[in-house]
């Protein structure tokens, strides 16, 4: 049984900490939402009063915050973890960021010899409930080795990216994928309806064909296509639209620097801001769907 302190309880982190609680290890929990705190607590999680109080002891600390601002200041503001960390202690961040602050936290928790590595997710809500989420980690060998069994438990495929922030540039490049495939598969829908095609038909058969893809597979944006996705609940639930234009936005500051040419990703990252901007900001990411398909409404 590990000592384990666990930052961010929302949508993802609350049941990723479930799930370690399951598996008998000892969680202290520290969210600025007091419900968030309850639902964890309720199952056997420990709650502290402070992050600093939460990290006492701890073998290990995992975060799950919204953007780098938060997961920076948690680690190196005003009163930060890196002033109460112990050396045995490894910092895994599994919150989505910039590769910088990934590299900035890492530097600055080195320098006090305390350990850490990126471990961004996919997956989703319904992958952190069923501990079948995908690790993609970013750091040195000897701590990737050392964060694998706890990682296991809230994941079924702990990938090591390479060096600090790596994991985060891989999952940048995942989610620009998916942003891509998502709007293609949309736009491919709607024109198949558009000429008289049942989409329930014109999806299976690109299931079969070329066009074949994960969003066709298991995440079908056109309502009614497949039961258990969003798209068939009003677009309520899953991955929303602002995470996503969050992803795309990370993604062209990443091309950026590299000076990589990414006209697909520079227009899913558009369409995404767009989306966003017309009060979708809350709907799952395939809501994007009814960019194409509210034509004249
Ligand atoms: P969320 O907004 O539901 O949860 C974030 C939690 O962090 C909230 O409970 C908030 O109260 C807490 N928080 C914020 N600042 C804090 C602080 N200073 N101290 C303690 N707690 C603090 O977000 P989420 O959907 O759980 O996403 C978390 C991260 O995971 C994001 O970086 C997101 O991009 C990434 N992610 C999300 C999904 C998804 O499907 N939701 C999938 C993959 C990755």
């Amino acid at each position: 049984m590990a000592n384990i302190a666990f930052i961010g309880l929302g949508n993802m982190g609350g049941p990723m900490a479930i799930n370690l609680v399951k598996a008998d290890h000892q969680v202290n929990v520290f969210d600025l939402s007091q419900a968030a705190i309850d639902e964890v607590v309720a199952v056997g999680g420990k709650q502290s009063a402070t992050t600093a109080e939460a990290v006492q002891g701890a073998d290990f600390v995992i975060s799950m915050l919204p953007a780098g601002k938060h997961v920076e200041s948690v680690y190196l503001g005003e009163n930060g973890l890196i002033n109460h960390l112990s050396k045995d202690t490894l910092v895994i961040d599994s919150s989505t960021i910039d590769s910088e602050t990934a590299q900035k936290v890492a530097k600055e928790l080195a320098s006090k010899s305390i350990h850490f590595v990126d471990a961004p997710v996919s997956g989703g809500v319904g992958g952190a409930k069923a501990g079948s989420l995908t690790f993609i980690v970013g750091g040195e060998t000897a701590d990737f080795d050392n964060a694998k069994p706890v990682l296991e438990v809230m994941g079924k495929n702990i990938f090591h990216a390479g060096a600090h922030g790596a994991g985060q540039v891989a999952k940048v490049c995942n989610n620009m994928l998916l942003a891509v495939l998502m709007a293609g598969t949309s736009e491919a829908l709607q024109l198949g309806v558009d000429n008289g095609l049942d989409p329930k038909v014109l999806s299976e058969i690109m299931l079969q064909s070329s066009g074949r893809n994960w969003t066709l597979e298991v995440y079908n944006p056109c309502p009614g296509v497949m039961e258990n996705v969003p798209s068939s609940n009003d677009y309520q639930g899953g991955f929303m639209v602002d995470l996503m234009a969050k992803d795309l936005g990370l993604a062209m500051d990443t091309c950026v620097k590299s000076q990589s040419a990414t006209p697909m990703g520079s227009l899913a990252r558009s369409l995404y801001a767009m989306h966003a901007t017309q009060g979708n900001g809350k709907k799952d990411f395939s809501s994007i769907f009814q960019t194409f398909s509210n034509k004249g409404e």
